[in-house]
């Protein structure tokens, strides 16, 4: 008979690993706490409009080309490729700079403010290069059974990166670029792990390579939520119960062995083995309750960005604007020093904007148009008080229509704004944090939280508090992992 696993949480990790799992003969079952699949990966359907409510783009979209050809299914959703990637706008500044792959032509963009970018450019991307393949081999698509193992595993990649896990993003970008507007827009992207670039380690300076020469950025035709549509569909084709508005609340042992789950409503779930896509850091805590992962705890360890996001339905084309754009303003440093410890927002918030209907039209009614905000913000630690939120979301729309040259306030027909209070008690994200665990070096590789639990042995873990850490591939990438633990499952 098949092996019974139970899977807590339907975000990507949870559907992926369950793919994995049913093709590989388990019997799957998949308890939710809300009422439908995909986690942060979801979708918000409202006055006519569609929006991607949390990822608008992922990068590696080779991994999921590896799990469709490791289930032996077709990919059930089709990549649409961003080029350009994304385009950035200065407070005060007329010029916005588009940001190309051909970096001929993102060379062009920056002729007057960096001499000799095309060269610099092509040396960090190398050095970016190196980097990607001397350590997302060995690092990133390992599993590590102890922390000795993990340190040992650091010894096999290339020694001359080691100076870049003590060395934050910004001083290496520093390393090849002296114009501070270039080296603001490079770095960019360690927001995309949920932290700035002053505290973000140089190795992941990789992910330079990943958007601008490796693979890319890519949108999904229908929107994102078509990647949770094509694997549920999947899943349910392969027998794959679920249950949603199951949240697990508690649980019960008995001679150091888990018995069995407890949800909101009391019932009990047993299984032969669990895998919990729920945080891994806060589910130790809350419902294991172990000490080392209690609130106290858990506030001590770092966390990523909360986001404030805020869905506009607009009933007029927004023409300024590319599929993915940055509105920063003119004090990068001390923005990003205070961002993530503010405990009020008093100037206009740095931003990003997804116009989710430029590559989907069919996601806002013709003529129209929908907007999608991120701004990231301090978790609930630091500002937990989320009353004046109108007034920064309309800050926000104001200094947008500044920028676009265009009243966009008159044309709002549909609004959701969401805090990281709201992100919090949806999905049970710690104090609201977006992206999970940071990934600084105390919490990365053999210091993340593991994959297998510390005390149960039928127990596991996958998802952006687990190795190997936050974002769509790394989750998919992390369902292999974790799979690769269950099948060495001997008998319990
Ligand atoms: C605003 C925002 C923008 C982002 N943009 C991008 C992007 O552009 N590209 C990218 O690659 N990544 C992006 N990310 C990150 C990405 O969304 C996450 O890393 C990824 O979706 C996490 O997936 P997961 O499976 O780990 O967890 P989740 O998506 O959180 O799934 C966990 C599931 O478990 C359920 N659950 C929790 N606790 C319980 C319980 N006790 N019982 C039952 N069910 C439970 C939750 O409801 C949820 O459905 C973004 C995140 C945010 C918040």
């Amino acid at each position: 008979m098949s092996k019974k696993v139970l899977i807590v949480g339907a975000g990507i990790g949870g559907l992926a690993t369950a793919l994995r799992l049913v093709k590989r003969g388990y019997d799957v079952e998949i308890l939710e706490k809300n009422s439908q699949a995909g986690g942060r990966l979801n979708q918000l359907k409202k006055d006519g409009f569609t929006f991607d409510t949390g990822p608008s783009f992922f990068s590696m979209s080779y991994e999921f080309k590896e799990i469709a050809d490791d289930c032996n299914v077709a990919l059930p959703f089709e990549t649409i490729e961003l080029d350009p990637l994304y385009t950035v706008n200065f407070s005060g500044d007329e010029r916005t700079f588009v940001l190309y792959k051909n970096i001929e032509k993102l060379a062009e963009q920056f002729k007057d403010i960096e001499k000799d970018f095309e060269h610099k450019m092509r040396k960090y991307l190398q050095e970016g290069k190196r980097i990607f393949d001397g350590t997302v081999d060995i690092v990133v698509r390992r599993n590590f059974n102890s922390l000795l193992d993990y340190l040992l595993t650091l010894m096999k990649a290339p020694p001359r990166h080691l100076p870049k896990l003590f060395r934050n993003f910004w001083q290496q970008v520093s390393k090849y670029f002296s114009s501070d507007e270039i080296k603001q827009i490079i770095s960019l992207v360690a927001f995309f792990l949920g932290r700035t670039p002053f505290n973000t380690p140089a190795v992941y300076t990789l992910l330079s390579y990943t958007e601008f020469q490796h693979d890319g950025y890519y949108n999904v035709k229908g929107g994102m939520y078509k990647i949770v549509e094509g694997f549920v569909d999947l899943l349910i084709k392969n027998n794959v119960k679920f249950h949603y508005n199951t949240e697990i609340v508690a649980h019960k042992e008995t001679n150091g062995k888990l018995d069995y789950l407890i949800d909101n409503e009391n019932n009990k779930w047993s299984s032969e083995i669990y895998l919990i896509n729920s945080d891994a850091a806060l589910f130790r805590g809350k419902v294991f309750k172990r000490k080392e992962f209690c609130d106290e705890k858990l506030d001590k360890m770092i966390w990523t960005m909360g986001p404030l996001t805020i869905y506009l339905g607009v009933d007029t084309k927004v023409e300024n604007v590319s599929h993915h754009n940055y509105y920063l303003g003119k004090n990068f440093r001390d923005y990003a020093d205070k961002i993530f410890t503010a405990s009020s927002i008093e100037d206009v918030p740095y931003y990003y904007v997804n116009v989710l209907s430029h590559t989907n039209p069919e996601c806002a009614p013709k003529g129209s148009e929908s907007l999608f905000f991120v701004c990231p913000v301090a978790d609930l630690r630091y500002k937990s008080d989320w009353s004046d939120k109108e007034i920064i979301v309309s800050k926000i729309i104001e200094d947008f229509s500044k920028r676009i040259k265009m009243d966009i306030k008159k044309h709002i027909i549909s609004q959701t704004i969401l805090t990281p209070i709201d992100w919090g008690n949806e999905y049970n994200l710690h104090r609201g944090s977006g992206l999970g665990l940071s990934h600084n070096l105390s919490q990365i590789g053999g210091f993340r939280p593991k994959n297998f639990d510390e005390k149960y042995k039928n127990v596991f873990y996958v998802g952006a508090s687990t190795i190997p850490g936050t974002g769509l591939p790394m989750a998919i990438i992390g369902s292999k992992l974790v799979t690769e633990r269950i099948e060495n499952v001997k008998a319990l």
